[in-house]
């Protein structure tokens, strides 16, 4: 048996090492290293896949999270609602602005903002709601939407871990994880359903206005050249990652398949435990598992992540500690407490390994000794 890794890219880039190696030769051979033709390609396929309008390309997705929000011209002050459950990055760009972050609960079961935390965090000074569509489904953004829409606020969706999942509206229409708030932002980190060899990111949009500020914010600022018309920053996707981008984005869904196919490995092993819980189903969306993340109860999570990792099977904590718990952002508005639902994950969410090359024999190595171990 291959060695089990959380995640396998080696074993992926033997796969389809000609197309990677030949995009990379190009950009190489042509020195068109920043701002190339192969940027643009992968954008222009990039907006073909996900249906926006406009993609922006930038060095990665924290720069994406930030730059949606300076483009939203948000000012000191203005509060921006998250989910305390997630990955640090929308906090933090929220909290570098001058903004003010406001978190609020998830669901036990998806793991996604709740809506009724949101609608209690609502306030005057309230400008934007930055959905996490954690591990690869999304949150409920018919809700968020409407919520939105009701109270004058923009959506920025942080898909960087949901590229490909597809929500579908009470009205029939399916739209694509990123495309649905007003900006979505995702994220090419290595790891990620649509990983570059290195830091990569991008921004969504449909709106014109929006794109042509962002685009100007992600380069320094700049409409006309040397001409610096706002405050921006310098975040771009170098040529050799749009090339590793644009071999890999052919086989997007195909990567999403594989995923599926070992989470539902997974639910079938696991499904009925009653010291396992396994990911519960946001009931619009598909998902594209970024992570397949049990909740384990009655047994000690920690304990069996040890055991595991003894057995060769690594498994990570998605995430330990909530937002409002890290010692950066503590904040005399909140307490422990306060998000009982995240509070209660952060101690008991276990993530298996979960890519695009776990064939059956790792699969079932992983499910018969987590079973083992859990008695
Ligand atoms: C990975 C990730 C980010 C940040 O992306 P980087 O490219 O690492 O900056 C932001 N939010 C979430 C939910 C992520 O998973």
């Amino acid at each position: 048996m291959r060695a089990i890794q959380m995640v396998d890219l080696q074993t992926q880039y033997q796969r389809i090492k000609q197309e990677i190696d030949a995009g990379i030769e190009e950009v190489i051979s042509s020195a068109a290293f920043v701002k190339g033709p192969k940027v643009t390609a992968f954008q222009e396929h990039l907006e073909a896949y996900t249906g926006a309008k406009h993609v922006i390309n930038v060095g990665n997705g924290t720069d994406a999270l930030q730059i949606a929000l300076m483009g939203l011209g948000l000012k000191p002050g203005d509060e921006v609602i998250t989910p305390t459950f997630t990955f640090i990055a929308t906090a933090e760009v929220v909290a570098l602005l001058g903004l003010t972050p406001v978190v609020v609960d998830v669901e036990w079961e998806t793991m996604n903002m709740d809506i009724e935390s949101v609608k209690r965090a609502i306030t005057p000074r309230t400008k934007a709601i930055v959905p996490v569509h954690l591990f690869g489904q999304c949150a409920n953004m018919e809700a968020i939407m409407t919520l939105a829409k009701e109270h004058g606020l923009y959506v920025v969706e942080d898909a960087c871990q949901a590229i490909g999942a597809r929500y579908t509206f009470s009205n029939g229409e399916t739209k694509q994880a990123g495309t649905m708030g007003h900006i979505g932002c995702t994220s090419f980190f290595p790891s990620k359903n649509l990983g570059c060899y290195g830091d990569g990111g991008a921004i969504f949009t449909n709106d014109d206005e929006l794109a042509s500020r962002m685009k100007a914010i992600a380069n320094h600022g700049m409409v006309v050249r040397y001409h610096h018309d706002m405050i921006g920053v310098n975040s771009r996707l170098d040529s050799i990652q749009a090339a590793v981008l644009d071999a890999k984005l052919p086989h997007l869904n195909e990567f999403i398949a594989a995923r599926q196919k070992a989470a539902a490995y997974y639910d079938d092993a696991f499904r009925g435990n009653n010291k396992l819980l396994i990911p519960g189903h946001e009931a619009h969306s598909t998902h594209v598992f970024h992570q397949y993340t049990l909740r384990v109860i009655g047994a000690d999570r920690d304990a069996l992540r040890e055991e595991l990792s003894a057995r060769g099977i690594p498994a990570m904590i998605y995430y330990p500690v909530p937002l409002h718990q890290q010692k950066a952002y503590l904040d005399p508005r909140y307490k422990d407490g306060d998000f009982p639902v995240a509070e209660r994950l952060a101690g008991c969410v276990l993530s298996l390994p979960m890519h695009t090359e776990l064939d059956e024999e790792q699969l079932a190595y992983i499910t018969r000794n987590v079973l083992d171990l859990i008695g």
